[in-house]
């Protein structure tokens, strides 16, 4: 992305088209499509609603499917199958369904590889997510699921403007509240632009009345005084906030605040990375959260396919013949049980991680597939405290931004005003920070999300109760976060890898163009188990 500090001389002999661009790479979509709709560009979204699966029907006699795991992939697969007349039956790992679908609770377990575990000390009422925490409100497949099931949902806050960004090199480490951030850059990066359309750098490219449009959506997108200049003003003060805030009766009247976010600072301090988040449709409102947790939806699909699902079936190898699937499996709370389960086709949804490390006979192009993808790293860390004190400083809900190495803190979605603890996501971190903190104890892992969270809250120290810090990798039954395609790995290996091959299928959020969703999973299984029954119609 090319940074906003664009000198005017940067907008010379482009086209209109062009100057869109830029204005929509610099200062976001929301002022593109502003500017858009000045210029006369703004149209109908082209998007429309994914058509929605249409139920399997008419499974010949007698015909069963092994589907292998029970997380969402695989209760989908298994719930649909069943339901168009399949005997199904699933082989899960773990003695709970829902896989990464996974919300830990007070007097909850955990045992990562590595042998460290963990007992959460969460008090009653109190959890984290580790795995996923939000639905986007397009991602149409698992929240049609929910509602057929009767998952309650409530509000996600993606966006709390109220918020903090914060970076450890800008601003001498003091957090900014994100609608300081938000509206100083909008308005900064608006004054710029309007000066160079004064100056006349874009005459060559917009005709006078062009000009004129533009520089009036400039002035109201970015909040600009009559002069066209960024500063300090009611107007700026209705978005960033106000020094007096406005009150009532004789109280003082309301002012404007003085401390601007510098232009120059503002974008060297790359707050602008973590406002444009909001941007992406996935990240849009309107977003949703299971009530109660994440794993509320994983218990409602089990509610469907529980009799299905045989816990504590850890696969250990998969082979096929002409005339049917045999896996087999040991009882994982007593390693070694050799077990074996036969049908006559199957529904893989064993993570890639895990299942590139188990023996399957499939065709080289698929075995080659499923070598092909490794797995990002990730890691959340959850902290109890004994009182909710980021709501003394009027924080609801949402994120705060950093550049330290946890990356963000979550704030809880519900209770709010609710006297008594509270647990916040202390740290949601990827890439190679998730490889350092993945290799600490877990003990080291929250020290680290409280030495870091104090840089935003102080009172960090003061409140903290206990912890608990998940790291991907070190996750027994998917050794990793999500499938990570390149370009170049989708272009060779995607198809080999959604291919039928004879019996069997694979599914997962892996064999999607979502991952790290839980919509990837359940189209993808959607897909999946549509391709292979047609095959079985087909040949009986
Ligand atoms: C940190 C993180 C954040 C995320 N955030 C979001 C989010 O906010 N929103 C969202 O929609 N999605 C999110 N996701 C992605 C979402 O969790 C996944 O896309 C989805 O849960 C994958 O479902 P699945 O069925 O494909 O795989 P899984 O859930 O991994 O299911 C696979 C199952 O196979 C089982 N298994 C593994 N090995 C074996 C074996 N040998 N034998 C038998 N069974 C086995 C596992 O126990 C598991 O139950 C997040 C994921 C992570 C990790």
């Amino acid at each position: 992305m090319k940074h906003c500090s664009m000198e005017a001389s940067d907008c010379l002999g482009i086209t209109r088209r062009q100057a869109l661009s830029v204005i929509g790479k610099t200062a976001g979509a929301a002022a593109m499509y502003q500017a858009m709709a000045y210029l006369g560009f703004a149209a109908q979204s082209p998007f429309k609603e994914s058509e929605r699966f249409e139920r399997l029907r008419g499974a010949p006699k007698g015909v069963s499917v092994l589907v292998l795991g029970a997380g969402i992939a695989g209760m989908t697969a298994a719930y649909e199958l069943r339901n168009a007349g399949y005997s199904v039956k699933i082989l899960e790992y773990r003695p709970k369904a829902g896989g990464r679908c996974w919300t830990i609770r007070g007097g909850d377990v955990y045992t990562e590889l590595g042998g460290a575990t963990q007992k959460c000390e969460f008090d009653r009422g109190l959890y984290i997510n580790p795995g996923p925490w939000r639905i986007p409100y397009n991602h149409f497949a698992i929240l049609s699921y929910c509602k057929s099931f009767g998952v309650s949902l409530e509000p996600f806050i993606q966006v709390n403007y109220n918020a903090f960004v914060h970076s450890t090199r800008a601003y001498g480490g003091k957090p900014q509240r994100y609608r300081k951030v938000q509206a100083d850059f909008q308005g900064h990066i608006a004054e710029l632009l309007s000066k160079s359309v004064n100056q006349g750098a874009l005459n060559k490219t917009l005709n006078k009345a062009d000009r004129e449009a533009l520089t009036s959506a400039l002035r109201s997108w970015g909040a600009l005084r009559e002069d066209g200049s960024y500063g300090k003003s009611i107007e700026s003060a209705e978005r960033r906030g106000f020094e007096v805030w406005p009150g009532g009766g004789l109280m003082p009247l309301m002012a404007a605040s003085n401390d601007i976010l510098e232009g120059k600072e503002l974008i060297k301090s790359r707050f602008w990375r973590r406002i444009i988040t909001g941007q992406f449709h996935e990240f849009q409102s309107s977003i949703f959260q299971p009530v109660g947790g994440m794993d509320m939806i994983a218990q409602a699909f089990a509610k469907q396919v529980d009799d299905l699902i045989k816990f504590n079936a850890r696969v250990t190898s998969i082979a096929q013949d002409e005339n049917g699937v045999s896996v087999s499996y040991e009882n994982s709370a007593r390693p070694g049980s050799a077990l074996t389960e036969r049908a006559d086709y199957c529904v893989c949804t064993i993570p890639l991680s895990i299942l590139s490390q188990i023996p399957l006979n499939v065709s080289a192009p698929m075995r080659e597939a499923i070598r092909a993808v490794p797995y990002e790293a990730s890691v959340k860390i959850g902290l109890q405290f004994k009182r909710r004190f980021w709501e003394d400083e009027h924080i609801y809900g949402g994120i705060s931004y950093t550049d330290a190495p946890i990356s963000l803190i979550g704030y809880p979605n519900t209770d709010y005003g609710r006297q008594g603890k509270g647990v916040l996501l202390g740290a949601y971190i990827w890439g190679r920070n998730a490889y350092e903190f993945t290799s600490m104890t877990p003990a080291e892992r929250i020290e680290a999300a409280l030495k870091y969270g104090a840089l935003i809250h102080p009172q960090y120290r003061d409140h903290f109760e206990n912890g608990i810090a998940v790291g991907w990798h070190r996750v027994p039954w998917t050794n990793g976060c999500h499938g990570i395609w390149t370009d170049e790995t989708r272009e060779k290996r995607y198809k080999d890898l959604c291919q039928i091959d004879g019996r069997i299928a694979l599914a997962g959020e892996h064999a999607s163009y979502i991952p790290a969703w839980l919509e990837g999973a359940v189209l993808s299984a959607q897909d999946a188990i549509k391709r292979l029954h047609a095959n079985i119609v087909a040949k009986n």
